[in-house]
């Protein structure tokens, strides 16, 4: 008998079709390793990896001082609930908490459960500090938004995909259309605890709002007494050519919702970042997480921090992301409609008459890069933070040549 693991491609991607639900439609290719900004398959084939794990991968697969940290704390401890306090869990949260300007902050595993904690403590902090009556809370949020895949989150996303059948719908959720503050203005009242926005849409198609969006929704928010919350799971540390994205507007939210590569691409790490004002509204017994700041996230977390902290991957993003964005730029009329982004992080519409995102994506890994469609024609591209100038050059020379092909 053949056993799935010691399969080749084909038999292993029909493996894998057949013993997992289709909630997703890979690639056919089939990773078995990966050493910085590349993968190979079961096959012996290498690809440039341009999705990053949807930016979880930031600082490369295998990152030498991230796995070293992982290790080390796998031969000490790795597990204790918040039931106790363990050696790793003070440092990494002092860490976090001086990267992002802010006093407190509290660890979760995935960037939905960090979404949702944001909820939680803005409408806590809506009832107990801006004295919003009881269950009337509202948090505005924008169309187009990706915060997650949990009941309460998809209630207020605009992708039918998301929603369609998995309703009742969790209330208390206004959405306006991204970059119109006029919009927002209007959809704040007396009730209204917190703004959720993503400062730049990721899955949406890496979406940047119109220049003056972050400063505007930190007035109004400053003005109405309304939490910005900035979902920076996908944008934040380092993918933008900055620490945050809210960064190249100068606006600081009062939360910051991490994730992806918070956990090195190691282990699953998010967490919600704020002053006391807001994260103290949370006693003891009202949230929390079994896994939540273990000691293995905790180790890992830190020296994600200590990686950002040198600024080296927020320069290297800002650097190579121009030069990423120049060379993408230059293929609009060869079936490049349009680019958007910034940093190492751009959305690339491609004319729909001449190739969908899925069919370059398929051709783009036929020729060494890893990339996702989105949305039709759009291709995403996110490669890790330690890509060189040459191998960006080489990615988009194949991306040029997949659509010299379609013509
Ligand atoms: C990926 C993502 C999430 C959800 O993170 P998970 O770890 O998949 O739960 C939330 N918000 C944004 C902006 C994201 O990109």
């Amino acid at each position: 008998m053949t056993t799935v693991e010691s399969l080749r491609t084909p038999g292993a991607v029909e493996a894998a079709e057949r013993w997992t639900a289709h909630n997703y439609h890979p690639l056919p290719v089939v990773i078995a390793g990966a050493d910085g900004a590349w993968v190979n398959d079961v096959d012996g084939r290498r690809y440039l990896d341009c999705l990053a794990g949807y930016s979880a991968l930031n600082f490369g697969h295998r990152h030498p001082s991230l796995i070293a940290a992982a290790h080390a704390q796998l031969d000490r401890l790795t597990l204790t609930s918040r039931a106790f306090v363990h050696d790793q869990f003070a440092e990494f949260c002092r860490s976090l908490a001086e990267l992002c300007g802010k006093d407190m902050v509290l660890p979760m595993n995935t960037g939905a459960e960090a979404v949702e904690t944001a909820i939680k403590v803005s409408r806590a902090w809506g009832y107990r500090v801006k004295g919003v009556p009881a269950e009337r809370a509202s948090i505005v949020v924008a169309a187009g938004n990706f915060h997650g895949r949990t009941t309460t989150i998809i209630s207020f996303s605009t992708d039918p995909d998301a929603r369609a059948d998995f309703g009742p719908y969790t209330p208390g959720f206004r959405v306006v259309a991204y970059g119109d503050l006029d919009a927002l203005d209007a959809a704040i009242d007396d009730t209204t605890v917190a703004v959720l926005i993503e400062p730049i849409q990721g899955e949406a198609g890496v979406v940047v709002p119109p220049a003056g969006y972050l400063t505007g929704i930190r007035r109004l928010c400053t003005e109405r007494n309304v939490l910005f919350v900035a979902d920076e799971i996908q944008s934040g540390l380092g993918r933008t050519g900055r620490t945050f994205a809210c960064d190249h507007e100068n606006v600081v939210p009062e939360m910051y919702v991490l994730g992806k590569a918070l956990g090195g691409g190691v282990v699953p790490v998010s967490a919600v970042v704020a002053g006391h004002e807001v994260l103290g509204v949370l006693k003891p017994g009202e949230h929390g997480s079994t896994f939540g700041g273990n000691p293995l996230a905790c180790a890992v977390g830190t020296e994600v921090v200590r990686l950002l902290a040198t600024g080296e991957f927020q320069r290297r993003s800002a650097e190579l992301g121009e030069r990423l964005h120049a060379r993408l730029t230059a293929l609009t009329g060869q079936g490049v409609v349009a680019v958007r982004g910034r940093g190492l992080w751009a959305g690339v519409d491609l004319d729909p008459a001449l190739i969908s995102g899925r069919a370059a994506s398929e051709r783009l890994a036929a020729k060494g890069v890893l990339a996702k469609d989105t949305h039709g024609s759009t291709l995403r591209l996110a490669p890790p933070l330690v890509v060189t100038a040459e191998e960006i050059d080489w990615a988009v020379a194949q991306l040029g040549a997949v659509l010299t092909e379609a013509r």
